[in-house]
């Protein structure tokens, strides 16, 4: 039996879960890593023997096991969902009350609660833990979200800080620099405990799903720039880059002035005029579309941007329907530098009510599940390290710094004010997509919630009066206290 020597263990040594063990290992904290197949395990010890906390190779999990200091902290960084039920599944009878157990694939957050449950009845301790960042965050730097058995998350807290990304405390902006070895010292790290069991990975798909938006959105920045002012991509490059100086100023709108930038290595051509337009997805923002439609939470922007990818994906039918029909001859005659300047306003716009309708989404699983979520700490933890990294994210931070209870982003001061200057843009930059034929759902169905949302007379009235004539649905009066409900016998329908 091996003595125990480590402070953490890890299990899945795919990209995600060496990069993570390489980086606590920066820190100091020695780990036993244990892969399923264990040649990866071997390549990656022996091609890492200097760390300055040190790995462990364990080919047997009961030897993993017994390599860890109690109580045992187990990192699991497998394919979620079977894969990560048949690395507990191998664990459990190896560990004694107490030990804990981490999460930090991308689990469905049922799962997660599923899983804290039972391991909860078994005595053990259970951690689910967004992860974002991808590979470099995992090595330098990820946003870390963390739910589960409370008391567990003191014993992960210290090592949680240490490797999570850090951001300057007085201005939000990411700390650069880390290097293998040399992790960046001070900051305010991205993690802080979300809350009970599946807390952390629910506000990690909303965070993928707002990813999903803002990247849609970014897109149809970029279409309406092509489609109407015929720019290249070397000159949309600079603007992007110009725009990164900023409102907009964020890691995605960062990485798009230098992939537009990019040229192919093969053809010599912009890198993105290369690329097939069918876009792939791994499922989190069909579960936070999904969550939103089960809560009942209007959250249209980042269901538009799921099924954008969806539309982008039927490319041979979208081929053959350009043939068949025919798109509108108006264009834009307009002044260029103007319309860039509105789409820039209108992707800020859009931004604030995609973010806006996450953020509800979070208020109603927090009811819904007896979570008690801390909105300006979920915004601060994705200021740095994670995928929509961006200055705005201060912005929230202290919009419910002044009111914790706030209902909607929309009703900050900064975000009213500043959507009722830039609205005008929006409304322009819709409107002559529509005109011109260039499809913006996400945009567009931003502008239409947000229209929604400022109108105290929607009308859902005469819904409601259809419901109650074809099935005696009922409706409640505009003169009569709301919870009262009524119903006429209405004629046959001639
Ligand atoms: P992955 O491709 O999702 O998973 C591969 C790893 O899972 C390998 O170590 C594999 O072991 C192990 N595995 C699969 N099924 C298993 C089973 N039944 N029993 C034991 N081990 C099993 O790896 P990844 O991309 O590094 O991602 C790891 C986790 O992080 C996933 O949950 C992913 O969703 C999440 N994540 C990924 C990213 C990213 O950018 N890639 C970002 C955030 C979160 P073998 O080597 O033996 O096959």
């Amino acid at each position: 039996m091996s003595e125990a020597v480590s402070d953490i263990g890890l299990v899945g040594l795919a990209v995600m879960g060496q990069n993570l063990a390489l980086n606590i290992a920066d820190h100091g904290y020695k780990i036993s890593v244990y892969n399923r197949t264990t040649s990866k395990m071997e390549e990656f010890v022996a091609a890492h023997p200097d760390t300055p906390g040190g790995l462990v190779g364990c080919a047997e999990l009961k030897d993993f096991v017994a390599s860890l200091k109690r109580p045992r902290k187990i990192i699991i960084l497998v394919q979620a969902g079977r894969g990560t039920d048949a690395v507990i599944d191998g664990l459990v009878p190896l560990l004694e009350e107490g030990d804990i157990i981490i999460d930090g694939g991308n689990a469905y957050w049922h799962d997660t609660i599923r899983r804290e449950k039972d391991l909860t009845s078994k005595g053990l301790r259970f951690i689910g833990s967004g992860v974002s960042g991808g590979e470099e965050g995992a090595r330098f730097g990820p946003s870390l979200m963390p739910g589960g058995t409370p008391e567990a998350w003191e014993y992960l807290k210290p090592i949680w800080e240490a490797v999570s990304a850090k951001v300057d405390a007085k201005t939000g902006k990411p700390l650069e620099g880390a290097a293998p070895g040399k992790p960046v010292e001070g900051g305010v790290p991205c993690t802080a405990y979300i809350g009970e069991n599946g807390a952390g990975h629910y506000v990690k798909m909303v965070h993928n799903g707002i990813e999903y938006g803002d990247m849609q959105m970014i897109c149809e920045a970029y279409d309406l720039m092509r489609n109407l002012l015929g720019l290249s991509a070397a000159e949309m490059a600079d603007i992007f880059k110009k725009w990164n100086t900023g409102i907009l100023d964020s890691f995605l709108i960062e990485i798009t002035g230098e992939v537009l930038a990019q040229n192919d290595p093969e053809t010599g051509k912009a890198f993105v005029d290369i690329v097939l337009d069918t876009a792939g997805q791994k499922g989190t923002g069909k579960w936070t579309s999904i969550s939103a439609l089960d809560l009942g939470v209007p959250a249209p922007t980042v269901a538009e941007a799921v099924f954008a990818r969806c539309l982008s994906a039927i490319k041979e039918e979208r081929v053959a329907a350009s043939k068949l029909i025919a798109a509108p001859t108006a264009k834009y005659e307009g002044d260029k530098g103007e319309l860039i300047q509105a789409i820039h306003d209108a992707l800020y716009c859009s931004k604030i009510c995609s973010y806006a309708q996450g953020f509800q989404l979070m208020r109603s699983a927090a009811v819904e599940f007896g979570w008690k979520l801390n909105y300006g700490e979920i915004a601060q933890i994705w200021r740095g390290g994670c995928i929509i990294r961006a200055g705005f994210l201060q912005k929230i931070t202290d919009a419910f710094a002044a009111q914790s209870d706030l209902a909607n982003l929309l009703l900050d001061p900064y975000f009213k004010e500043t959507v009722g200057k830039l609205e005008a843009s929006w409304r322009k930059v819709v409107a002559t997509a529509v005109t011109c034929g260039v499809s913006v759902p996400c945009f567009s169905s931003a502008l239409a919630y947000f229209d929604g949302y400022r109108t105290a007379n929607l009308p859902q009235n005469l819904l409601q009066a259809q419901r109650d004539f074809f099935g005696a649905h009922t409706y409640e009066r505009t003169d009569k206290p709301r919870g009262e409900f009524f119903h006429i016998d209405w004629p046959d329908p001639k």
